[in-house]
């Protein structure tokens, strides 16, 4: 054995030892005693699966303030900021900055990222770069590149030919921006393009889907019944999806169903959502979040993403799900006990399900996983506590001292 892991909790509350051997979980039980070259205690500490963020823009994360700040705070502005600075930067640039957020992430406990690249840069810099980043990175985080038309399929010129480049050079799901096209219908035709390359190539699909307070923006139907027609259940998530916070009722009653019966994933952003979405409302202001716990409670698979970390669209972030998902909970009013442990689940093991990932604290699946300064999953929440361990693929890559503090207030 490599690596014994002593005296944790699982989530669920029981006690647990972790064997690792060769990568691999050799065995979970309450007590193991056979000898092992490394010791981890975690005496009343919370082993987890690892952190998963299955929404990231790694071409420009820790840009924030080049060329300038976001004003307005707004998507669009965003937008218009990206698209300045991707004519400036260097391939060694993006590189530089991706690896550093790595090590960050990695810190945090995430070994598994999937990230957006913009394909609509014509100098192809983004997903050369990126790229290098996934081959670089690969043994400690699954890196999972998404084709990204920033810019628009249809609108901006030659996109879809750059989406098809950039499949064909490795990047590894089918992406698109539906809203974003200059009409609805052009829109709803990029999501039928978007889903018939993915059949055509047994890719998967990931949309940035509906990221507006317009309740009419309405994508999410149609990728949901693309879904079905080319038989890609299970395969295809919606990001995003804030224009359901805005719909109308009756009609959410009739989407529901259809997401459930497709089997699209959802994942919103909850720091974004947030920030970007009600920036043109007086008061009250709407909070943009999709529908969490009726998208759960229709059966629907949904993960919480990270989205943006200092970049054209959020000055903050830190590469933390538990932040991630700490925001999520508070927006979507899921304070219940069992809310909140889902809560947890949807920054672990269901980014890594969407993902196609096989994390899990079972014996035979990879030795990847971290132990928490907390003993169970809602004071993870609660405190955001330090990483005491990350072990990825049977192997220790980053460990955390917890922070103490000497408190003298005299009472
Ligand atoms: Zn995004």
């Amino acid at each position: 054995m490599d690596i014994l892991v002593k005296g944790g909790v699982l989530a669920d509350g029981s006690r647990a030892d972790v064997a690792i051997a060769g990568g691999i979980i050799t065995a979970v039980e309450p007590r193991i005693t056979a000898q092992a070259g490394e010791v981890i205690d975690a005496t009343g500490k919370l082993i987890s699966a690892p952190f998963v963020d299955a929404h990231f823009h790694m071409d420009a994360t820790l840009s924030y303030g080049r060329p300038r700040v976001n004003a307005s705070g707004t998507l669009l502005e965003g937008i218009a900021l990206w698209g300045e600075l991707k004519q400036q930067q260097t391939r060694e640039d993006i590189v530089a900055r991706a690896l550093d957020y790595c090590r960050q992430a990695v810190g945090q406990g995430v070994l598994a990222i999937r990230s957006h690249v913009d394909v609509t840069d014509p100098n192809f810099r983004t997903v050369e770069a990126l790229l290098e980043v996934r081959q670089r990175v690969r043994d400690v985080l699954d890196l999972q590149l998404v084709a990204f038309p920033q810019d628009g399929w249809y609108r901006a010129p030659g996109a879809e030919a750059q989406v098809i480049r950039a499949l064909d050079a490795g990047v590894d799901v089918v992406g698109g921006i539906p809203h974003f096209e200059r009409t609805m219908a052009a829109g709803a035709t990029s999501v039928r393009a978007a889903c018939e390359l993915a059949a055509a190539r047994g890719l998967r699909v990931d949309l940035h889907c509906d990221e507006s307070d317009d309740p009419h923006s309405r994508h999410i139907e149609t990728l949901a019944a693309e879904t079905i027609r080319l038989g890609l259940q299970g395969r295809v998530a919606g990001s995003h999806l804030t224009s359901m916070h805005s719909m109308d009722n009756y009609y959410v009653a009739k989407l529901l169903p259809l997401i459930a019966e497709a089997q699209v994933a959802a994942i919103p952003n909850p720091l974004i959502n947030i920030t970007l979405q009600g920036r043109m409302d007086s008061y009250p202001k709407r909070r943009g979040l999709t529908r969490v716990p009726e998208l759960r409670a229709a059966g629907v698979t949904v993960a919480f993403g990270q989205d943006c970390v200092r970049d054209p669209w959020y000055p903050l972030g830190s590469g933390d799900m538990l932040e991630v998902a700490h925001m999520g909970l508070h927006v979507a009013l899921m304070t219940a006990p069992d809310q909140m442990r889902a809560a947890y689940q949807m920054v672990t093991d269901t980014p890594a399900q969407i993902m196609g990932l096989d994390f899990g604290l079972e014996v035979g699946k990879r030795a990847s996983l971290i132990v928490l300064d907390a003993p169970d999953p809602i004071e993870a929440l609660r405190l955001r506590p330090a990483r005491l361990a990350v072990i990825s693929n049977g192997r220790v890559v980053a460990r955390t001292e917890p922070a103490r503090c000497a408190i003298s207030a005299g009472f």
